[in-house]
């Protein structure tokens, strides 16, 4: 009797297993990932598309240069974020550091993109509309509109003005990057080579408040660590980081999150928003493409050429076809959305691809903005669950948008 219960045990168990692993092979497949991307809202931390705009009508003389319903050009428009399921890319308003030191200058800029945006969406109301907060983004999602939600990447437009963050939030600006590459009025930037406030600045501690006040978001990629500390000290909402990854695997590369800074992250409820840009996110890539980077400004100046110019150009090709270390790869975005995960939690972590925004450098597999259900996908083989996979694509920001908002 106990011999043929331990048989029916096994055949049991037999039975289960197999049926846990078929179900785990449908389960993790392409087409699943594709679903579930035109199920769930997906929301983008960071898409550069008006700066792009902007220098293509500079460039080519034009007051506004094509509206983005389809392209061959850059990596964003309606049929191929369609396509992808991408519902609420966040505009880039991207003011360079070069113009801080222009008065008016900045905010000049941010006001014409932000008016661009507009242009766009009043242009195509069945294609594209502005949302201000997470109910908007909803309500476009139902009627198969693509939201532009706002956010502004560098405080230096609000100049020395703290009115100015008002002004900008009833422009529709929804988070603010507090700075870019280069220190600004408000704080430090990971990038920059010298601290002049150790942080944020006094003025940048008035910033921070006021953008709680009127409902922005603090957006904290780009900004140094002693900065990033500092903003934690004083904010009463969670924040966001737009378009960052984990230092973890850039390990001294100070635009990226340590891990310390995920925890602290997570006690404050904000959400790091993965950066797709192969240097970003890949050691490998970053040396490799900082070596021959050196190397192709010494053969131009030897040359005596220009970057971006005939000969040039066949340069640059060159290095690129004859490296394929310059690209990395979408697993590697989904080993950062993971490793977030495993040091802090599911519901701190999001995409921010930085899309029009890093040019040629975009992994394999992650190429523009129809590729999400490739990253989908690699998160359903590594286990993540359909409740997962809504918290990445858009659950995790539009809380703390939510939080921001109240
Ligand atoms: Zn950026």
């Amino acid at each position: 009797m106990i011999n043929k219960l331990i048989l029916i045990f096994i055949a049991t168990l037999i039975i289960l297993t197999s049926c846990k692993s078929t179900k785990k092979a449908d389960y993790a497949n392409l087409d699943h990932a594709k679903t579930l991307a035109q199920k769930y809202i997906i929301t983008d931390g960071h898409v550069d598309l008006p700066y792009r705009l902007k220098i293509l009508n500079f460039r080519f003389q034009k007051e506004f240069l094509g509206i983005p319903i389809s392209s061959e050009e850059g990596e964003f428009d309606f049929n191929r974020a369609k396509e992808g399921g991408l519902d609420a890319p966040f505009m880039s308003i991207y003011v360079p550091a070069r113009l801080q030191n222009e008065f008016g200058a900045s905010k000049l800029l941010a006001d014409s993109l932000i008016d661009m945006v507009q242009g766009i969406c009043h242009s195509h109301p069945q294609n594209f509309k502005i949302a201000k907060s997470p109910s908007d983004l909803k309500e476009n999602f139902k009627k198969g509109i693509i939201s532009l939600p706002l956010g502004m990447e560098n405080g230096s437009p609000i100049e020395d003005d703290i009115k100015n963050v008002a002004y900008f939030k009833n422009r529709g600006i929804s988070y603010i990057t507090l700075t870019h590459s280069l220190n600004n009025r408000i704080c430090d930037s990971s990038y920059d080579t010298v601290r002049i406030h150790n942080g944020l600045s006094k003025f940048g501690e008035q910033v921070v408040k006021e953008m709680n006040k009127v409902g922005i978001m603090v957006d904290i990629s780009h900004v140094s660590d002693s900065t990033f500390y500092d903003v934690l000290k004083i904010v009463n909402k969670p924040v966001i980081a737009s378009h960052s990854s984990c230092r973890h695997f850039t390990p001294g590369f100070e635009r990226n999150m340590s891990d310390e800074m995920l925890q602290a992250l997570g006690k404050n409820e904000g959400v790091i928003m993965i950066n797709f840009g192969s240097s970003f996110i890949d050691m490998k890539v970053q040396a490799a493409r900082d070596s021959l980077g050196k190397a192709y400004r010494k053969e131009l100046k030897e040359k005596g050429l220009k970057h971006g110019e005939g000969e040039a150009k066949i340069i640059l090709d060159s290095y690129f076809k004859n490296n394929p270390v310059m690209w990395s790869d979408v697993k590697v975005v989904a080993d950062h959305i993971e490793h977030v995960k495993n040091i802090v939690g599911i519901d701190y972590v999001g995409f921010g691809s930085d899309f029009d925004g890093v040019g040629d450098s975009l992994p394999k597999g992650l190429k523009d903005v129809s590729d999400y259900p490739n990253l989908i996908y690699e998160l359903l083989k590594r286990g993540f669950s359909e409740s997962d996979i809504e918290k990445v694509c858009s659950s995790n920001l539009l809380r703390v948008w939510e939080k921001n908002l109240k």
